[in-house]
């Protein structure tokens, strides 16, 4: 039946290590029609300035979707009761070639829009960000951001190149497609540079940036209290790389920073977004080569699964 929900694949049913093909544990579909919500992959690596891998982060993520069950404990939010959600696989990417794979992201996005499906991505790099929201999003109305990271990936670019995983908001600002007084950034810290043109840039397009130690002055409660505020009323998505996590959860990822939101600070943040205009998201960053243990990828569809709680909330009460 058209409208009936797709429900996940259950624990109960089958042993959960025979179906490790899907992102949390969503049924698979070769398409976004008749979706309110298409979760998918975005193997793409080619935007990484130091440490790569991501490229294998949606199918670790699949994998270790193992538990994933369906029901959010903290908030009783079902989204697979709630929303018609399934797994539509991954986008096309062309290895060898950067400026191409970007455009193929992008098409494959516009399709889940034109179906009028809402994205959940698995990245890849942090680069993956500007397809969704380029295939997505329309700069008439445009989005707020809620952006955890160690860093604002607002550089005009590198090495030249102005396509890399340092450089997303930045297209996407000057695009139209964010909305710089609606953007905030949550965990930034680390080295940087002398003088930081993105962070100066950031801070001149009026972005919200709470820095680590900001964090751990508000709590996460507090801090997810601020981000509302920033955002505000009008539509919203979610991009979390996953280097804003403290590595000693995630540290298989490429550009690792000490000292930073642990797991729980994440749960209760995300939470605590609950009734915002959520229509979109992503997780990215996931290196499954930096982490043999693939608790990463484990901690990174967890993560993902909050997110999907809060679209598929969103989405229902509409
Ligand atoms: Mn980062
Ligand atoms: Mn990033």
């Amino acid at each position: 039946m058209a409208n009936e929900p797709l429900k996940p694949v259950g624990v109960e049913t089958i042993a959960p290590f025979t179906y490790p093909d899907s992102l949390l544990r969503a049924q698979r579909r070769t398409g976004p029609e008749g979706l309110d919500i298409a979760l998918f992959g975005l193997p793409y690596d080619g935007g990484t300035i130091a440490r790569d891998g991501a490229r294998h982060g949606p199918g670790q993520m699949r994998q270790m979707s193992i538990n994933i069950r369906g029901t959010n404990m903290a908030t009783g939010i079902s989204p697979f009761a709630a929303c018609r959600i399934a797994d539509i696989g991954d986008g096309p990417v062309n290895s060898f070639d950067h400026v191409a794979s970007v455009d193929m992201m992008t098409a494959f996005c516009a399709e889940i829009a034109a179906a009028g499906a809402w994205p959940l991505a698995a990245g890849g790099d942090h680069l993956i960000t500007l397809p969704v929201l380029r295939g997505t999003v329309d700069p008439a109305n445009p989005v707020g951001l809620v952006h955890f990271d160690a860093h604002p990936d607002t550089h005009d670019a590198i090495f030249g190149t102005k396509l890399n995983h340092a450089t997303p908001f930045r297209r996407a600002i000057e695009e139209g497609l964010v909305d710089p007084k609606r953007h905030v950034m949550i965990g930034l810290r680390g080295t940087t540079r002398e003088t930081d043109a993105a962070l100066d840039w950031a801070h001149d397009q009026g972005i919200t940036m709470i820095d680590i130690d900001e964090f751990y002055e508000l709590g996460p409660k507090a801090t997810a209290a601020k981000a509302r505020a920033v955002v505000g009323d009008g539509p919203v998505y979610v991009t979390l790389d996953v280097d804003g996590v403290d590595p000693a959860d995630m540290p298989g990822t490429g550009s690792p920073e000490p000292g930073g939101l642990r797991m729980r600070d994440m749960q209760v943040i995300l939470r605590g977004l609950r009734g915002l205009d959520i229509v979109g998201g992503d997780v990215n960053e996931v290196s499954p080569p930096l982490d043999p243990t693939g608790y990463t990828a484990f901690n990174a569809v967890h993560l993902m699964f909050e997110i999907l709680c809060l679209m598929a909330e969103n989405r229902a009460s509409r």
